[in-house]
């Protein structure tokens, strides 16, 4: 049985430095929690953007 905390095989993430890595998003290594939460942050700027071009309406919790 392999060891999943072999640090030859693990890519730790950049971000919090704990957790291993699952995705490499714009040239850096990011866990589950960290890259979620940076994937939702980009969508919401992309969101706002979107909104503010008139082409999709947000939620009135979203007031801009
Ligand atoms: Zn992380």
């Amino acid at each position: 049985m392999l060891t999943s905390y072999n640090s030859d095989m693990v890519v730790l993430c950049d971000k919090c430095n704990k957790e291993k890595a699952i995705a490499k998003i714009e040239g850096k290594y990011y866990c589950y929690v960290c890259g979620k939460s940076l994937i939702l942050e980009k969508n919401l700027i992309l969101l706002r953007n979107l909104a503010k071009m008139g082409l999709i309406k947000l939620n009135s919790e979203e007031k801009v």
